[in-house]
């Protein structure tokens, strides 16, 4: 198969750079790739909105108190010339997508609502009720469709093929019919979405965020950046880790301990409740490590989301979804009750690095949304600005892949990485396994949440990462396919995904290691302080073929505002 620009990943990345790849030559093949149906991507699950400095709701906002808010949110570790990019195109992006028919919510005078939203000084986050990943990624699906991108549905990428200096293509499996297959290109974009289901059990993520583009990219020698930095959001369902969206907060809910109090009013008097993740995960953990959580039968501690003052009318116009969500997977109503809450694994400020243009290293590779890292979010990213990350790198990485693409021919070679790649599969098809995929993922799991979690420190880690060789190494050993067939043999997809999550697994407690300070999402209890003189800078990792990691320092844009103490 040969195929122009290859987009790797069907979320709002990848469907809006396949958009305006399209769009700027329609000459070009341009087809997606995606190993879930495109509209069942991780961004259907979005829930609270994206943010644009459009000043419907306040007018004293604009696109540079915008910036401001996502430098400081990031802790001073985002790029700020990306930053400023980005917001600045904010508004722009937005109408582009309301003229594609995207039903955003709306106020009274008809403009697009906006809400408040953590971490940011204006009410700024652009909505639809809490579906608007739901309503994006349809909206963007249906311009695909429209404009002629061709899709490879339910196909699964294994691995990026380059020569050094150039892509040459990506090997992947065919999952209705089990057949693997080199797909020649001349430009991919990975637009394979984040990678938090390294923290199985622990995650507000889908069951398919589990990096598979980053843990190829890591294999394919590209460089990871600011792989430590993992976002927990404060808010997941007790039980499962299901999100409850930010917006719960943005329309006005509590949080509170077990003696009644709005203890957050301790952590961040001015913003309370509307803090950024960072601090508000961690206040949460506070309280419950402090004794002022609840614990129910099964042991598991969490704390109190009051939304019963909102009131019927209100649950329901904003936030039916949150609503459904509680009944099924909590039992509760949150019209009458408050939800019982603990942080969740949500999302990956770390990734591919790539420059402004998408670009990585590799001439015709590019990378995109969560998989990406540009760097826009720092340490800690602002809720609200991810699905307005996807879609502004979405249209620069589709136009700068249309770029190259005409200025090149299919580079030749690159069908050795097949055979490894069907000799890999048919060693994992034909042993016997020794071990379950489900039990070695629910460690996975347990042991990022114990030693990588909230907090941190030397000791936790180490231990951790003595358990996570091992577990590779067991993995490695006794894990095989258990299902033999061929079509839709989802034990095979989910042991493949499975190893990347081991991949991912490595490096983010590599480079947890390495930075001995606290910045954003990444706290230590033995550095507690944030260390501008040693450690404001990105972790860059490559691997070697040894499996040992090489690490350097990037340097950070700070060209617009010089590093301060966060306070909220
Ligand atoms: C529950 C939840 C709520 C959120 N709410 C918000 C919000 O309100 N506002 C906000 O800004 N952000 C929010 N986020 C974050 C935001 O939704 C994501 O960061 C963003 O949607 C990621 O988009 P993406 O296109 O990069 O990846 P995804 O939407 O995850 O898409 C990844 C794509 O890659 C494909 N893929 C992956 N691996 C392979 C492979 N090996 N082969 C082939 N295809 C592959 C998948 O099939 C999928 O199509 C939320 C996240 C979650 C989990």
């Amino acid at each position: 198969m040969q195929i122009d620009i290859l987009i790797i990943g069907a979320g709002g990345a990848g469907l809006y750079a396949a958009l305006s790849a399209i769009k700027e030559n329609r000459d070009l093949n341009v087809a997606v790739l995606s190993k879930v149906y495109p509209t069942r991507s991780h961004t259907g699950a979005a829930q609270g909105g994206i943010n644009a400095a459009l000043a419907n709701v306040d007018p004293t906002d604009n696109e540079e108190i915008h910036t401001f808010d996502t430098i400081k949110g990031s802790d001073y570790l985002a790029d700020q010339g990306a930053v400023k990019y980005m917001c600045y195109e904010a508004p722009k992006i937005i109408r582009a997508l309301e003229h594609m028919g995207l039903p955003f919510s709306r106020l009274n005078n008809g403009k697009i609502a906006q809400r408040p939203f953590g971490g940011a000084s204006k009410n700024r986050t652009c909505y639809s009720a809490d579906k608007i990943g739901l309503v994006m990624l349809h909206t963007l699906y249906e311009q695909c469709i429209k404009e002629g991108v061709k899709f490879l549905n339910e196909w699964f990428m294994l691995n990026i093929v380059h020569n050094g200096k150039r892509v040459q293509g990506i090997t992947a499996i065919n999952i209705s019919t089990g057949e693997i297959t080199f797909i020649k290109t001349k430009a991919i974009i990975i637009a394979t979405g984040g990678h938090s289901r390294v923290y199985w059990g622990y995650t507000s993520n889908a069951l398919g965020c589990t990096g598979d583009g980053t843990a190829a990219a890591l294999r394919a020698g590209l460089v990871l950046k600011d792989m430590e930095f993992l976002q927990f959001h404060p808010t997941g369902l007790r039980k499962s880790a299901i999100l409850v969206s930010e917006a719960a907060r943005g329309e006005g809910g509590y949080l509170i301990n077990s003696l009644g109090e709005r203890f957050m009013s301790k952590y961040a008097p001015e913003k309370m409740e509307l803090g950024p993740r960072d601090l508000v995960s961690r206040s949460i953990m506070m309280e419950i490590r402090e004794g002022r959580g609840f614990k129910d039968e099964e042991g598991r501690e969490y704390v109190h989301l009051d939304l019963t003052h909102l009131g019927e009318e209100k649950i329901k116009e904003r936030l039916p979804q949150i609503r459904e969500l509680a009944i099924d997977f909590e039992g509760i109503d949150i019209v009458k009750e408050p939800i019982p809450i603990k942080p969740t694994a949500h999302y990956a400020m770390g990734g591919i690095h790539t420059n402004i243009k998408c670009e990585t290293p590799i001439e015709g590779i590019y990378a995109v949304g969560e998989a990406q890292c540009v760097s826009v979010h720092g340490a800690n990213r602002l809720g609200g600005n991810s699905l307005l990350d996807i879609v502004v790198f979405g249209n620069i990485a589709g136009k700068e892949a249309v770029r190259y693409a005409e200025a090149t021919n299919f580079e030749k070679g690159g069908e050795k990485k097949l055979k490894e790649d069907i000799e890999f599969i048919k060693e994992l098809m034909s042993k016997e396994s020794k071990e379950h995929l489900g039990d070695l993922r629910v460690e996975l799991g347990e042991i990022m949440f114990k030693h990588f979690g909230v907090f941190k420190n030397e000791k936790e880690m180490q231990e951790g990462y003595e358990k996570l060789k091992n577990l590779k190494a067991r993995a490695y050993e006794n894990l095989a396919v258990e299902d033999k067939s061929k079509i839709f043999n989802l034990d095979l997809q989910s042991t493949l995904e499975f190893f990347n999550l081991l991949d991912i697994a490595d490096v983010l407690a590599f480079a947890s290691l390495q930075r001995k300070e606290s910045r954003g999402s990444f706290y230590r209890d033995d550095y507690p302080k944030r260390d501008d003189e040693n450690y404001l800078y990105h972790s860059m990792i490559t691997r070697n073929s040894d499996g040992s990691f090489n690490y350097e320092k990037g340097e950070v844009d700070l060209s617009l505002y010089a590093p301060a103490e966060r306070k909220y």
